[in-house]
């Protein structure tokens, strides 16, 4: 029997976002995934689905999984980096995940990797981040390892995310960036606001504009 199609809403709302991200050249091709809480209790998680292209993505091809990654609804695949978006959504009580392979971002985490990530400081813009009240603000985004087994990787990614409770992102060695929010309009916020930082960063260019290693406790 045909599966019943993700909560309709939803749906509409994370193909429409994966669409602005493919036009923003933010997700080009059938690359990044997002993904939005669609129930809490069992956990269920509309999220985008593996092998489309994003910017012809419809709100019918997005699937429907439950807490152990299982396809309940939709008639696409999951995405491969489904367990990923399952341990941000369980590690930070997320409402929303957004996942982009943006050129700058896959930029940067590249010229970061060494240093474990880069701080980004001094700027207005920060403070589109939930909790960042000033420019002054320090905002750290971790580079970790690419993997095609994220299965395997989650549990170090729950382990960095519960010991860095302050993180709003992280990068991707060669690959991307994660971010998300309570709700997909946080979460959308924070991607927006991450990925001009980044860009702006990566366009900067030179060793002293992107400070590495981990920030002084
Ligand atoms: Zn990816």
């Amino acid at each position: 029997m045909p599966m019943a199609p993700a909560p309709k809403e939803i749906a509409e709302r994370l193909a429409a976002l994966a669409r602005a991200c493919h036009a923003r050249g933010w997700a080009l091709g059938s690359s990044g995934n997002f993904s939005a809480v669609a129930g809490r209790d069992p956990l269920r998680l509309a999220i985008t689905p593996s092998g489309v292209d994003k910017g012809r993505l419809a709100a019918a091809e997005i699937v429907e999984i439950d807490g152990t990654g299982r396809q309940v609804a939709g008639s696409g695949r999951p995405s491969a980096e489904t367990a990923l978006h399952l341990t941000v959504v369980r590690a930070r009580g997320a409402g929303a995940v957004c996942h982009t392979h943006s050129l700058w971002s896959t930029l940067l985490s590249e010229r970061c990797a060494a240093g474990g990530g880069l701080a980004i400081e001094g700027l207005e813009m920060l403070k589109g981040l939930s909790g960042v009240a000033s420019h002054r603000h320090r905002e750290w985004l971790p580079v970790i390892d690419n993997d095609q087994d994220w299965e395997r990787a989650a549990p170090g990614v729950e382990r960095m995310l519960a010991e860095q409770p302050a993180l709003h992102g992280f990068l991707i060695r060669g690959h991307g960036l994660y971010t998300w929010g309570r709700d997909l309009d946080e979460a959308q916020r924070h991607l927006e606001v991450l990925e001009f930082l980044i860009e702006l960063l990566a366009r900067r260019g030179g060793a002293d504009a992107v400070r590495e290693g981990p920030w002084p406790s």
